[in-house]
């Protein structure tokens, strides 16, 4: 799907450069794009359609990406230079914008991020390298087609900018465990109460009913 034609590159000397804007669908293996998915819920009802025990399990876990998907809720912008190197072309994102939307990693309610991605390149050879530093790096131009496909560059750049937690709000208060409820929204008893009992404020004093019982 991000496969360029750079048979015009190819055939010029070092240093030409041809630049293409673009804006495609984005859709990798981590990330899913909403227009193919028929029934893409809506925030509200993303919220409703997730199950308790589904819940209960995610707040514990940290686990987020076994719990919910991340979708792609606008076409990728991208702006891309192909500049001819003598052993090959040098293909230059400079511009490389998304919105994503991540479940809030505390209380699943899922949120919007625009990724502006800074400018970054990589070297699709002709043949390979004599010294290869860096493989995860390496691309190749398909001497068949003269195409250069972009997939793994791009998956490789979005990925890294993921969030470690993807949070809704710095300030997210989470679902409480004990009941379920998003604490964004509702202040539960059960919250209250947990806060206010003796087993957390007081943790030594149950280790001491322990070692006394004995
Ligand atoms: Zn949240
Ligand atoms: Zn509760």
């Amino acid at each position: 799907m991000y496969t360029f034609d750079v048979r015009n590159v190819i055939n010029q000397a070092t240093g030409y450069k041809d630049t293409h804007t673009v804006d495609l669908p984005l859709a990798f293996p981590e990330v899913r794009n909403f227009t193919e998915v028929k029934d893409f819920p809506q925030t509200e009802d993303f919220t409703e359609i997730k199950n308790f025990s589904e819940t209960k399990d995610f707040s514990q876990t940290d686990d987020f990406s076994k719990t919910k998907e991340i979708f792609a809720v606008s076409p990728m912008h991208l702006e891309v230079s192909f500049r001819k190197l003598p052993d090959g072309i040098n293909a230059e994102v400079e511009k490389l914008q998304v919105s994503l939307q991540f479940p809030c990693s505390r209380c699943i309610t899922p949120y919007v991020l625009s990724l502006d991605i800074k400018p970054f390149e990589a070297c699709f050879y002709i043949n390979a390298p004599q010294e290869i530093l860096d493989e995860a790096g390496i691309f190749f131009i398909d001497k068949k087609r003269l195409t250069v496909d972009l997939s793994d560059m791009l998956r490789q750049e979005i990925l890294l900018h993921f969030p470690l937690v993807p949070l809704c709000s710095k300030s997210c208060k989470g679902l409480c465990v004990t009941c379920g409820k998003n604490r964004n929204h509702t202040k539960c008893r059960c919250t209250h109460k947990s806060v206010t009992s003796s087993d957390s404020q007081q943790p030594f004093q149950n280790i001491k009913n322990l070692i006394s019982g004995y």
